[in-house]
C-alpha cells in the first residue's frame, strides 16, 4: 500500500517534471513536449550508443521548426541561385530591376506583347523569332526587353542582356572576344539594348556583323532596343550597316507583333512605313 503511494508520487512527480523546455516526463519515462504533448524521445532497445534505450524524435512543434527551416533555406538558395543568374545574364545590374512586377503601366500594348513573348517562349524559339523594340530614349524599349528576361530567368531560361557598346569592347579585346562570341552563340535569348547609337567606324561596324551573323546562324532568337526608326531600318547608309540590318530583320520582325514601337506620337505612321519593310 505504502510502496503504491511512493510509485504513484513519483510518476506524478516525474509527469510534472516541467523542463526549462517547456518538457515533462511522461509516466513512460519518456520527454514530452509541454506544448503539443508529444514525445520527444522513443524507446528502440538498449545499444552502446543509447544505454537507457532512449533515442530523441521529433514532437509536432520540432517537426514544424525543422520543415520551416528547410523551407527557408529552400527559399534562400533559390534567391542565391537566381542572383547568381542574374550577375550572369545581365553585363549591367540595372537591368536586372527592370521587372513586370515594377511596371507603372503607361504602355499596356508594350507589356501585352512582351507577356506574350514569355509565354509563348518555347515556340518564339523554335521558329528564332526576336522582337525590335523602337522608341525614343526613355520610352521604356529596355524596360520591356529586361522585363521579358527577368520573366524567362525566372522560368530557368538562362538570357544574355548586354548594351551594344560594352560588347563591341569586349569583342574588340583580344583577351574577352572569344567569350564573348560564345555566350552570343549559346544564350537561350540574347538582348542588344541600345542599338544604332555611335555604330560608327569600319572596325565596329565588323564587330557588329560579326556579332550579329553569329547570333543568326546559332538559330536562336534576339531582342534588340533601338532608337532607330523603321525607315531608318529600310534606308541603310552604307553597304556594311546593309548587311547588318538584313539580318536583323530577319530575325528581328519576322513575327506580326515586331516592331514594338515605344513612340506615342508616330505609332500610325512608323506603322505604316515599317508594313513596307523590305
Ligand atoms: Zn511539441
Amino acid at each position: 500500500m505504502f510502496d503504491k503511494i511512493v510509485r504513484d508520487l513519483a510518476e506524478k512527480a516525474q509527469e510534472n517534471s516541467v523542463t526549462a523546455n517547456n518538457e515533462y516526463i511522461g509516466k513512460d519515462g519518456l520527454r514530452y513536449c509541454g506544448v503539443c504533448h508529444k514525445p520527444k524521445e522513443q524507446f528502440l532497445g538498449v545499444s552502446l550508443y543509447f544505454p537507457d534505450g532512449k533515442v530523441p524524435s521529433e514532437c509536432d512543434c520540432d517537426k514544424a521548426a525543422r520543415l520551416k527551416m528547410e523551407e527557408e533555406t529552400k527559399l534562400r538558395k533559390a534567391q542565391e541561385h537566381l542572383a547568381e543568374l542574374q550577375r550572369h545574364c545581365f553585363t549591367d545590374t540595372a537591368y536586372s530591376r527592370h521587372t513586370f512586377g515594377q511596371d507603372k503601366g503607361y504602355n499596356p500594348e508594350a507589356r501585352k506583347v512582351a507577356e506574350w513573348y514569355v509565354d509563348t517562349f518555347e515556340e518564339r524559339c523554335q521558329k528564332c523569332e526576336g522582337l525590335l523594340f523602337m522608341g525614343d530614349t526613355g520610352t521604356g524599349k529596355t524596360f520591356f526587353a529586361c522585363c521579358i528576361a527577368n520573366a524567362l530567368l525566372r522560368k530557368g531560361v538562362a538570357p544574355w542582356v548586354t548594351a551594344v557598346q560594352p560588347l563591341l569592347r569586349d569583342l574588340g579585346d583580344f583577351n574577352r572576344s572569344s567569350a564573348a562570341l560564345r555566350e552570343i552563340q549559346s544564350t537561350q535569348l540574347l538582348v542588344l539594348d541600345d542599338f544604332g547609337t555611335n555604330q560608327s567606324g569600319a572596325r565596329n561596324l565588323d564587330l557588329l556583323f560579326e556579332a550579329i551573323d553569329t547570333r543568326e546562324r546559332s538559330g536562336l532568337p534576339l531582342i534588340i532596343t533601338t532608337n532607330l526608326s523603321p525607315a531608318d531600318f529600310n534606308n541603310p547608309p552604307s553597304i556594311e550597316l546593309k548587311r547588318i540590318y538584313s539580318r536583323i530583320k530577319k530575325m528581328c520582325l519576322c513575327c506580326e507583333k515586331s516592331p514594338v514601337i515605344m513612340d506615342g506620337e508616330d505609332i500610325r505612321e512608323l506603322a505604316a512605313r515599317t508594313a513596307h519593310k523590305s
